[in-house]
């Protein structure tokens, strides 16, 4: 957080009354937090006093206390997590991957063009793309510059064109036509990595391998102190030590909703989340808690 940029606090006015009062019909039900994370001077209700400082000249002094107080905060504390899945599974209770598929080929297809795109923006290309070529073997015909002009509009469109294309001639050669369901073969198509890999073996083939690492889940994860990693192949290892294996498909569904709706890259709307006052994130816009300075994106 830039020096001097300090979060807001709830108002003693009361002025957040209402944002907050959102918050708690969220949150109804799933209990008390003041316990969690290792020290209870890191988590305080909402009815506790507000920490931080009175005055914009504070910062240095408030990092001090923070250095202080962390000393012995386990963010990965299990009923931490265990509250953190909580509250995600009263915001979130059934959500799944938001691109359009019916088959384990278009969503492979659709996950490798969603690169540096949007669900929104793919799901509007694959429909017709799908109606021009239907099968793996359609697309296992083609050149790389013919499907170009399918997929110019979600970006990156000669790179994903080579991808989709060499999957498809692979996946014919190779696999009889059918998207393989293990890791280590998926891994071998071209442009598929672990996070492709981890959507299509976990929403299609409902088999927990690993855990999606996205753009969202990598910049939630490090907020939230799941991870103080930034490379995606660490930050699996560490959200599949922090979560039960039962829990990974979900908890990234989740957690890439929740960077959608509230817990978006700029801004972050802190003041909506029920997860406030479990995240010490250093970019919060409002906070009841203390801020960790390495808890950012
Ligand atoms: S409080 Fe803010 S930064 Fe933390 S998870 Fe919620 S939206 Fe994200």
């Amino acid at each position: 957080m830039p020096r001097g940029v300090i979060p807001r606090q709830p108002a003693k006015t009361g002025r957040h009354e209402g944002a907050r009062g959102r918050q708690a019909k969220a949150l109804k039900a799933v209990g008390s937090s003041a316990r969690l994370g290792g020290t209870g001077a890191h988590v305080r209700t909402q009815s506790s006093k507000p920490v931080g400082p009175r005055s914009g000249r504070a910062p240095v002094a408030k990092k001090a206390n923070a250095a202080q107080k962390t000393k012995g905060y386990n963010p990965l504390a299990p009923q931490r997590v265990a509250e953190i899945l909580a509250r995600l599974d009263r915001l979130y209770p059934d959500v799944t991957c938001a691109l359009t598929h019916t088959s384990a080929w278009e969503l492979l297809v659709a996950t490798i063009l969603s690169a540096q795109s949007t669900d929104v923006n793919v799901n509007r290309v694959t429909p017709e793309l799908f109606r021009k070529y239907p099968t793996v073997q359609d697309f296992a015909a083609l050149t790389p510059e013919q499907l170009e002009p399918d997929v110019r509009s979600t970006g990156f469109f000669r790179n994903k064109s080579k991808s989709v294309v060499g999957a498809a001639k692979k996946i014919a050669s190779d696999f009889g036509g059918e998207v393989p369901d293990e890791m280590d073969k998926l891994l071998t198509l071209p442009g598929v990595a672990r996070k492709t890999a981890n959507v299509v073996l976990g929403t299609w083939f409902k088999q927990a391998v690993g855990v999606v690492v996205d753009t969202h889940v990598i910049r939630i994860s490090r907020r939230l102190e799941l991870t103080q990693n930034t490379d995606p192949a660490k930050i699996e290892q560490d959200l599949m030590q922090a979560i039960a294996v039962d829990r990974w498909i979900l908890f990234a569904h989740q957690i890439i909703w929740h960077g959608r709706k509230l817990c978006v890259a700029r801004r972050p709307k802190c003041v909506d989340c029920p997860l406030e006052n479990l995240c010490h994130a250093a970019d919060k816009t409002w906070t009841t808690v203390e801020v960790h300075k390495n808890a950012k994106p």
